[in-house]
């Protein structure tokens, strides 16, 4: 499968974050996150923040550098999401995204109340919600 690579890397209110580089149509593969396959045991004991759950049995473990989805933030109404394919993680744009638009997806709720809550969410909707 073929990445879109219109995107660039630069700073976000979240840190560093995903920006589309060029408009990306509803349905377009953004990115693959790509990393370390590890047991759920695994990634219970090292824990970390680029810990990807994709079944009851294995986690991506994405903190490699060559994953670049890693960049892409957290919000609570993206513009993309995940779609587990057997051991492989692909980020499609759930609608159309327009140039310069941040590329985001929905982190779950686990992962949210662990660490996105503590903080405050940085997403533009909740931003606007205060
Ligand atoms: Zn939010």
């Amino acid at each position: 499968m073929r990445t879109s690579k219109k995107y660039s890397i630069k700073k976000s209110r979240a840190g560093l974050g995903m920006f589309a580089a060029g408009p990306i149509r509803k349905g377009e593969l953004v990115a693959e996150y790509v990393g370390k396959l590890i047991s759920n045991k695994e990634a219970d004991e090292h824990g970390g923040r680029y810990l990807f759950a994709i079944n009851s049995r294995w986690t991506i473990d994405g903190t490699t550098r060559k994953n670049i989805a890693r960049y892409i933030n957290h919000a609570c109404r993206p513009n993309c999401e995940p779609e587990v394919v057997g051991h492989r993680i692909f980020i499609y744009a759930k609608r159309k995204i327009n140039v310069g638009e941040e590329i985001t997806y929905d982190y779950g709720k686990e992962y949210f109340d662990e660490f996105i809550q503590p903080k405050g969410c940085q997403c533009s909707y909740c931003r606007n919600k205060k």
